[in-house]
């Protein structure tokens, strides 16, 4: 990955954290409300569930950037947590918060072992 790609994934994920931070702040849609009818409260409850799922989605991805930036910073971002292997450029800017290949991600969501991590890379500078 070049500089200029790597930058450019930055500000993706800077600007992703800034919009989820944003959603995740509108907690004050998940207040519990006394309703006057039966209606009403299940309208209000399900509004309600609504938001605590929308704020926990962003929460989650809110910690996946936080996570992405980091590895950024210790120049690992790219790299598979699970196998050391580059995740491919395609994959990055589909899901640029991204922590595993696809290989290890298909092999997690699918409940397999991961595939055996390589040496470490040397990390570039
Ligand atoms: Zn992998």
């Amino acid at each position: 990955m070049t500089k200029s790609q790597a930058k450019s994934f930055r500000n993706i994920l800077e600007a992703n954290l800034i919009e989820l931070g944003g959603r995740a702040l509108r907690r004050d849609a998940i207040a519990v409300e006394t309703a006057a009818d039966d209606l009403d409260r299940t309208l209000r409850a399900s509004e309600r569930d609504l938001a605590v799922h929308t704020l926990e989605a962003a929460s989650v991805g809110i910690r996946a950037i936080r996570a992405a930036l980091q590895r950024m910073d210790d120049g690992t971002f790219g790299i598979c947590l699970e196998c050391d292997d580059e995740i491919s450029l395609k994959r990055l800017t589909a899901l640029p918060a991204a922590s595993l290949c696809i290989e290890c991600q298909e092999a997690a969501d699918s409940g397999r072992e991961a595939r055996p991590r390589r040496m470490a890379l040397p990390m570039a500078a």
